[in-house]
């Protein structure tokens, strides 16, 4: 059916449990790596390797990789649904879920050769590419700002500079790396002159690339990288030099939504734990749950996450029928990561004392996702982006 006026077909936006199979499957996986799990790797700051092998030979990890690369081929929703579902079950996708959002870089802006010598593996899990290399530490949020180089020299480029917040790089094969290869003073405007390399992290480390942890209030894995003249093939520059800023904004929707996918998640876990909670606690002679006080935080943070949820839908639905989807995807990722957050201090208040009692994995939840509103953007950068590009007020920065 196409609407005659504007000559485009309607966007399709499912209500209720979509993908129920996966999901069911989703939550009988996540059922093998209950709270005791987590709790033990928080403490030993350990990755979650068991349950990132699980996912991967099951095939969720490559569920956007298409078909013809050993992929499933599946939309962007069925990627969203198995990462709500993850994290509503209290599990934590942080430890696999780049892999998701940085491929489609490489899918849409790689050549047919890397498409195919790299795609396959990473489907089958041969091939780990978790690792992110944007945020710097002198730069942050201003990123045609950053300062690593890479300056070409015969068949290579030469890497010099440092990245920060690089997640899982200890435990992935390849970097999506982003780096400028024209200085910001020889370009037109600074969104030029940077471009993305996939960095092969096994071949690099002690030649020219060092990894150290970085200790965090979660456990994320995360690490500070440094290159000092780590030579990087030209084949491995992906797309044209100098345009990667703009491959790796193309990307920002499918990152938002994903990572809204998640908090939406966590947020459901908030409020069903409390809710529990809420009605077996018994205090005064009845459960507290019982009491208004208690009920309307819950019933808040779930009435949040339910508004939140139907952008999200929106922002997938436009992302799919290849529309605009930046409005929808950032709002989804503002308001979801809000409703999450009500819905943690909810959950915590719900549970008193006990909320700090690590054994009831509440305050672990609740560390993880106050993440969400700092990254992989801050509230005030999406609130940056409605006031600009949305409501078309003059630009701050
Ligand atoms: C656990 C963790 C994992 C991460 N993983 C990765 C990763 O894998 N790869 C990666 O590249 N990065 C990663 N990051 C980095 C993350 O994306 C950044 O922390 C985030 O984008 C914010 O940047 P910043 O920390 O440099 O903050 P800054 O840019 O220094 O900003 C600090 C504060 O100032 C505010 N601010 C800055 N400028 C403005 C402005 N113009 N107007 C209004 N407010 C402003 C921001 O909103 C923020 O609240 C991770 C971070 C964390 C904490």
């Amino acid at each position: 059916m196409t609407n005659e006026a504007t000559g485009s077909s309607p966007v399709m936006l499912e209500l209720g449990e979509d993908y129920p199979e996966i999901r069911e499957a989703i939550r009988r996986i996540c059922a093998d790596f209950p709270g005791s799990y987590w709790r033990d790797l928080d403490a030993r700051e350990a990755y979650p390797t068991e349950f990132v092998q699980t996912l991967t030979k099951a095939g969720y990890l490559s569920v956007l990789i298409p078909a013809e690369y050993g992929g499933s081929g599946l939309p962007l929703r069925a990627a969203s649904a198995i990462l709500e579902e993850i994290h509503a079950a209290g599990c934590n996708a942080g430890a696999c879920h780049a892999q998701m959002y940085i491929m489609g870089t490489l899918l849409r802006h790689g050549s047919v050769e890397q498409k195919s010598s790299y795609l396959p593996k990473i489907a089958t899990g041969e091939l780990r590419l978790q690792a992110f290399g944007v945020t710097e530490p002198t730069t942050g949020s201003d990123t045609t700002s950053l300062k690593t180089r890479a300056v070409r020299d015969g068949d290579d480029y030469i890497v010099d500079g440092q990245k920060v917040w690089t997640s899982r790089a200890f435990h992935s094969d390849l970097m999506l790396l982003l780096a400028r290869t024209t200085p910001q003073d020889q370009v037109r405007k600074k969104t030029e002159g940077l471009s993305v390399f996939l960095v092969d992290m096994r071949e690099a480390r002690g030649n020219g690339l060092e990894i150290r942890p970085l200790k965090a209030m979660i456990n994320h894995n995360t690490t500070e990288v440094f290159f000092d003249r780590l030579r990087v093939p030209a084949r491995n520059l992906i797309g044209e030099e100098g345009k990667g800023f703009r491959y790796i904004l193309d990307g920002m929707n499918a990152e938002r939504i994903l990572i809204a996918s998640e908090t939406l998640g966590d947020g459901r876990w908030f409020v069903n734990t409390a809710k529990a909670y809420a009605c077996e606690r018994v205090v005064f002679g009845r459960p507290i749950g019982q009491n208004q006080g208690v009920q309307f935080p819950i019933a808040r943070a779930y009435a949040e996450l339910q508004g939140a949820e139907m952008v999200l839908r929106r922002a997938c639905a436009l992302f799919e029928s290849g529309r605009p989807c930046g409005e929808d995807a950032n709002i989804a990722k503002l308001l979801s990561s809000e409703a999450a957050w009500h819905a943690a201090e909810a959950c915590l208040q719900t549970h008193g004392g006990f909320g700090f009692a690590r054994e009831y994995d509440v305050e672990r939840k609740w560390r993880e996702t106050r993440l969400m509103q700092i990254a992989p953007i801050s509230t005030n950068l999406i609130l940056a982006y409605v006031a600009e590009h949305v409501l078309g007020m003059p630009r701050s920065y």
